[in-house]
């Protein structure tokens, strides 16, 4: 196996467009550096991306922040504006792991490694996140929704990896959460999870909303119906009542020990209910 730490982005998707056998990139390495250690994979070339310059930095600007792909999670709740304009994004990061593994994995990482149960994905899916992919052809942005293509699998083609992450400027009066459903108090996978992003207006009604679900289907899903149940609405309980009949409506789950096909579907709704709750109070609702 080689390993490749280059200084420049172009340099990486080079390496990785060049490998004939099998290359991945290297971020953290905290899903990586385990499937390797089993032996689920067999890599001919890792290129390590944490040397490249801004891939561990966190940008703001007046349209949001960039946010590098290589950047740990430990670093996200660390920059204060960003917890500020998005503390349901940084939440869900926050649950990935132990502090060991805060202290590398990153939110880039976590989308590639495209597992249904990946903490931060509906949360950035619900914040309108999306991805500046660099290859061999340019750059291209996608929402980051259509980067899953199934269990384990993206859409990114051969020499790509994902250069930075964009969440969108923070709107006035509005506010995210993102909660999810483990057996135990930590260190476990999703069982369910759901994120909510809204924004409300002077009287408290709701003007634009997003409502994502994570573990109950092969990737994350955008329900729109979720949100629209509560566009137009205080948040009041039949608003809920409907949003909670959306978000399960919208469930494709699998069944296992962890938790049945009836659970998984019947806990979207109670989750989207609470964070739905949560993202209104951040956003100054009553
Ligand atoms: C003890 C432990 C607990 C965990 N708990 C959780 C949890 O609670 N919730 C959860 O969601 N996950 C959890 N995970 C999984 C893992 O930590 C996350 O998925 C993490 O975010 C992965 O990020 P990483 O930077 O370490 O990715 P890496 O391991 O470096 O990479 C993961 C995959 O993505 C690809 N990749 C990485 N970065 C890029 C890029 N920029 N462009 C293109 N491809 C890329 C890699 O080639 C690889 O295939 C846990 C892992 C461990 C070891």
């Amino acid at each position: 196996m080689r390993y490749e730490s280059p200084a420049t982005t172009k340099e990486a998707c080079t390496l990785l467009a060049k490998e004939k056998g099998t290359a991945f990139v290297l971020a953290g390495g905290t899903d990586l550096l385990v499937k390797m250690k089993a032996g689920m994979v067999e890599p001919d070339l890792v290129v390590d991306i944490k040397r490249i310059k801004g891939m561990c930095d966190i940008k703001k600007s007046a349209s949001g922040f960039v946010i590098g792909a290589a950047t740990p999670n430990a670093a996200l709740s660390e920059n204060a504006a960003l917890l500020k304009a998005w503390p349901g994004v940084v939440e869900a990061a926050q649950l990935i792991g132990s502090k060991q593994v805060q202290g590398r994995c990153t939110m880039a990482g976590n989308l590639c490694n495209a597992s249904p149960a990946a903490d931060s994905v509906p949360a950035l899916v619900a914040a309108g996140a999306r991805v500046v992919i660099a290859g061999p052809k340019g750059k291209r942005k996608l929402a980051v929704e259509d980067v899953p293509a199934g269990v384990g699998r993206t859409v990114l083609k051969k020499g790509e990896i994902i250069e930075a992450i964009e969440l969108p400027a923070k709107k006035p009066k509005s506010g995210d959460a993102y909660l999810r459903f483990i057996p135990r108090s930590e260190m476990d996978i999703a069982v369910v999870s759901c994120a909510v992003n809204l924004s409300i207006d002077g009287k408290g009604v709701i003007t634009a909303a997003r409502v994502s679900l994570g573990a109950v289907a092969t990737t994350v899903l955008l329900v729109k119906d979720a949100a629209k149940a509560i566009i137009g609405t205080k948040l009041d309980d039949q608003a809920k009542a409907k949003l909670a009949a959306a978000a399960s409506a919208a469930c494709r789950p699998i069944d296992d020990k962890r938790g049945t096909v009836e659970f998984r579907t019947e806990v979207a709704g109670v989750l989207a209910r609470r964070a739905a709750e949560i993202a209104y109070a951040r956003a100054g609702g009553k």
